[in-house]
C-alpha cells in the first residue's frame, strides 16, 4: 500500500501491510512493516495466533512491537500471549480502555474466545507518535466506540489504521461499555475528516476505504444532526 504522489517529505520508501482476519468477528489483524528496515508491528492480535505467526513468517519481517487500537476482545485477546512469545512491547491503546483490557478473560469466556487480560507497556495519547522501523505514525485519541480508541496516521505515506472508529459505509458500534455515539461522530468529524480525502485506511472489520469516500458516502456522516 504505497501512498499518493505528494511524497516530498517521505523518508520511508515503502510500507507493506498484510491483513489477517482473526476471531469469529473477522477482525482485521494487520501486520504492518517498513520495507527499508524490515521492522514490523502486529496491530490488534485478537486471536488465531497461528495465522498471525504464518503471516509474520511469510513477510520475512522482524516484529518489533504490538500495537492495540482499543481494548475489545476481537482486537486484544491474543496480545498477552503474543507479547510473551515474541518478547516485544505492547503500545496502545489510550488508558481509558484499561477497564476493557482487564476484563478480557471474562469476556473471552462469554464469547468462547481464548483471552488473557493485558496491560500495555505504553499507553498512547493524542500527540504521541509510534514508530515501526522508519515509519512514523501519529496518534489520535478518538473516543466513542470505546473510550480509549486510538487512530494511527502516517502523514507521509497517507494512510491510517482506524480500528473500529470508522468502516467502509459504517461507524463503530456505541452500545458496548463506555460507548458514546456523540463522541464517536465528533472524533470522526474533528480528527479524521480533516486528515484529507486521499488518506486510505485499514479498519477493524471489512474492506479498506478512504477518508474522501466516507466523507462523501458514509450514511452515518451524512445524516442530519450529525454534522
Ligand atoms: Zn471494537
Ligand atoms: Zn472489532
Amino acid at each position: 500500500m504505497s501512498g499518493a504522489d505528494s511524497r516530498k517529505d517521505l523518508r520511508v520508501p515503502n510500507v507493506r501491510a498484510a491483513i489477517i482476519p482473526v476471531t469469529p468477528f473477522q477482525q482485521n489483524c494487520t501486520l504492518l512493516w517498513c520495507e527499508k528496515t524490515g521492522k514490523a508491528a502486529v496491530i490488534d492480535p485478537g486471536g488465531d495466533l497461528d495465522r498471525i505467526r504464518d503471516a509474520i513468517a511469510q513477510s520475512g519481517a522482524a516484529v518489533e512491537k504490538i500495537i492495540l487500537t482499543h481494548g475489545h476482545i476481537d482486537h486484544a485477546a491474543g496480545a498477552a500471549e503474543l507479547r510473551e512469545e515474541l518478547g516485544v512491547a505492547i503500545e496502545g491503546p489510550h488508558q481509558a480502555d484499561d477497564f476493557l483490557l482487564k476484563r478480557l478473560a471474562e469476556q473471552g469466556q462469554a464469547y468462547g474466545i481464548p483471552a488473557r487480560p493485558v496491560t500495555p507497556d505504553r499507553w498512547l495519547n493524542e500527540g504521541h507518535t509510534v514508530t515501526v522501523g522508519d515509519l512514523v505514525l501519529d496518534v489520535l485519541h478518538c473516543p466513542g466506540h470505546s473510550p480509549g480508541s486510538v487512530v494511527l496516521v502516517s502523514k507521509a505515506e497517507r494512510f491510517a489504521i482506524v480500528g473500529d472508529v470508522i468502516f467502509q459505509g459504517s461507524v463503530g458500534r456505541v452500545d458496548l461499555p463506555g460507548g458514546d455515539g456523540k463522541a464517536l461522530i465528533r472524533s470522526i468529524k474533528d480528527k479524521l475528516l480533516p486528515l484529507g480525502d486521499d488518506i486510505a485506511f485499514i479498519c477493524g472489520h471489512g474492506p479498506m476505504s478512504t477518508i474522501g469516500q466516507e466523507r462523501q458516502t458514509n450514511p452515518f456522516l451524512l445524516g442530519e444532526g450529525l454534522l
